[in-house]
């Protein structure tokens, strides 16, 4: 499989057609909605939360720049080192300058999306590193040379037999399905590589601007070991990770843990605003903090687009997303999968590389409904769908069934005579009868069958018998 959006459609139809993959991602994903409804019933002032942390993603987007400045000097106040990153290549260079400098082989990777964004794994290979991926699930998908099916569980699309199969192939272990058993044999290759890299790369979940403190969310303590281990640590975050103030980070980190995993509080919350003190006994010895833009501040500019730079990237749009569950997250052909995929994928790729994803959604509503930082995102994929059809990319039928729908709706005689055909040739595709096949929709659904006679028929008819009983009445 490659990786680009442009082929939404195969890939959508071939995992459709892959029972046992719509079976664990059924699984997967109403296990994961069924917790966070627990967790966040407990919670009566959860729209106020959201609603609180809308505000203030708004500031900080609003006022991006001043923010990031305002961390940028802090960071360096407190001994880190800042960097600005415009694209992934400038990011991956940085990096790869710092591993040449201290002379790394091994590199430790915490889950982190943003360098998934920029490939910034294969560079490192590409370059004759060993970057090793110590989050479990992101572990499980580097071994099968696979991109992650979703934003917090990058390995959900893999059933535990496919993990015992894929470990035995490659790390040369006895099969077991056993999950505890699986996690042992991860832990045992990864406490050996934590102990040996030289550099450890994390991701960041908010980076406090009033402290200059990075955050990191994570449930298996690979975080804190890929940052307080090697001699370097380097950090890679979105622009839009900051956030104004230490007292707002209480707010995200309730409505993260609940939203993603329905944890109330996940395992491990790290915050770092420097590397390793005089004194201090353990900690990296150098700190980087990579600020990557790759697009960001396009999307800035864009004022019906920028609130998706609000997202915390928590998943839970993407689990109670109706595609997404049938679908699945490769799908999308991206390593941002489900709603919120089909929102920046194509802000960040192009509109014509990921046209076909706006319209990966059945416009419910449900992804803003439980979007804890309250994005419209299904207004935001109606927006998108109007520049591919302001930009004429939609198919010539579609572009001209619409030319003729306008043109029914602005002449009362064009109406009537397309209303008269439009149920002829419903009756041919119809239920009862269907002797056509219209590729794509009457060969998995059925169009109601249509009343006897049109509203328009029955309201003539009703209205003569009316007049004729009038008119008896009055003889
Ligand atoms: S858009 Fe909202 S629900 Fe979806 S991942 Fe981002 S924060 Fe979570």
């Amino acid at each position: 499989m490659n990786l680009t959006p442009k082929l939404f459609k195969t890939y959508a139809s071939r995992n459709i057609n892959n029972p046992r993959l719509r079976k664990t991602y059924r699984f997967a994903t109403h296990h994961a909605l069924e917790n966070r409804l627990r967790v966040v019933a407990e919670v009566p002032e959860w729209e106020a939360l959201r609603e609180r942390a809308h505000r203030i993603k708004e500031e900080a987007i609003d006022q991006l720049g001043y923010y990031l400045e305002k961390l940028e000097s802090k960071v360096i106040a407190n001994g880190g080192k800042v960097f600005w990153a415009r694209d992934g290549k400038e990011a991956s260079d940085y990096i790869l300058g710092i591993a040449r400098r201290i002379r790394a082989r091994t590199v430790v990777k915490s889950k982190s999306m943003t360098t998934e964004e920029i490939g910034l794994s294969h560079i490192l290979e590409e370059n004759q590193l060993e970057p090793v991926e110590t989050d479990l699930g992101e572990y499980i998908i580097q071994l099968a040379r696979e991109w992650p099916s979703h934003i917090t569980a990058p390995a959900l699309h893999k059933s535990r037999g496919e993990i015992g199969e894929l470990f035995a192939q490659k790390l040369g272990i006895t099969y077991t399905d056993v999950p505890e058993e699986l996690c042992e044999v991860a832990r045992r290759i990864l406490r050996s590589k934590f102990l040996s890299a030289e550099l450890g790369i994390s991701g960041v979940n908010f980076a406090l601007a009033d402290t200059g403190t990075i955050v990191i969310v994570e449930n298996e303590g690979n975080a804190r070991l890929s940052t307080t281990m090697p001699r370097v640590h380097v950090a890679v975050m979105g622009l839009e990770k900051v956030i104004p103030s230490f007292v707002d980070l209480p707010i995200f980190l309730r409505l993260l843990g609940r939203s993603s995993t329905g944890q109330k509080q996940t395992s491990y919350v790290s915050l770092i605003s420097s590397p390793r003190k005089p004194g201090e006994l353990d900690g990296p010895e150098e700190f980087h903090l990579v600020l990557l833009d790759n697009g960001r501040t396009e999307i800035l500019k864009d004022p019906k687009m920028r609130e998706s730079l609000f997202c915390i990237r928590c998943g839970a749009c993407l689990n109670t997303c109706p595609v997404y569950q049938r679908v699945g997250g490769h799908s999308y052909g991206s390593v941002y999968s489900g709603p919120i995929g089909a929102v920046i994928t194509p802000l960040f790729q192009g509109v014509e590389v990921a046209k076909d994803l706006p319209y990966a959604s059945s416009l419910c509503g449900a992804c803003s409904n439980i979007c804890p930082v309250k994005i419209d995102i299904h207004h935001m994929l109606l927006w998108l769908r109007k520049q591919i059809v302001d930009t004429k990319q939609t198919p010539w039928q579609e572009r001209f069934a619409m030319k003729l729908y306008l043109a029914g709706m602005k002449d009362a005689t064009v109406y009537r005579m397309g209303s008269r055909l439009l149920r002829v040739a419903l009756k041919l595709v119809g239920k009862q009868s269907r002797p056509l096949k219209v590729p794509g929709w009457t060969e998995t659904r059925d169009f109601p069958p249509l009343a006897e006679k049109s509203f328009k028929t029955l309201w003539k008819e009703t209205q003569q018998r009316s007049r004729r009983q009038t008119t008896n009445r009055h003889k």
